[in-house]
């Protein structure tokens, strides 16, 4: 493996995320009572406290709601820099941080809020894969 980015250790409840990774799919934690999707996976709904929490396949669609041109890092995402973060409105609702890819960071007045991303994943190790978020569109 050539990534040499820090991997994540799938937990128990993360798990249905993991593996739906693996397969190209975004999973995403729904809530049966309140059927409101939210991010990032936790025992109960954050919204309406249940723990009816069930996974759904999500479009792996978004909007950048915000972005942020990182300068500094630390450790091996030093060498990444300058990147761009952003957050992502999932079209099922909620909203991810991700390193946004597809941009320039030098030229961060060409990132549009609104504009459409798709996600992709990276394998990461032969049981991780990262999703990233892609600018597909501008505004
Ligand atoms: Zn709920």
């Amino acid at each position: 493996m050539s990534y040499k980015l820090p991997v994540p250790h799938p937990g128990t409840h993360t798990r249905p995320f993991w593996e739906g990774t693996k397969e190209g799919k975004l999973m995403l934690p729904k809530c049966g009572d309140c059927n409101r999707v939210h991010w990032y996976p936790r025992h109960i709904c954050p919204f309406c406290h249940s723990d009816n929490i069930s996974w759904v396949e999500g479009s792996g669609e978004g909007t950048i709601y915000s972005y942020a041109v990182q300068h500094l890092a630390f450790g091996p995402w030093a060498e990444e820099a300058p990147y761009v973060t952003a957050y992502v409105d999932l079209k099922e609702g909620d909203r991810m941080l991700t390193v946004l890819r597809g941009v320039d960071p030098e030229k961060p007045e060409d990132i549009a809020i609104g504009a459409k991303v798709a996600v992709e994943f990276e394998a990461a190790s032969d049981d991780v894969h990262i999703p990233f978020w892609r600018v597909v569109e501008g505004d």
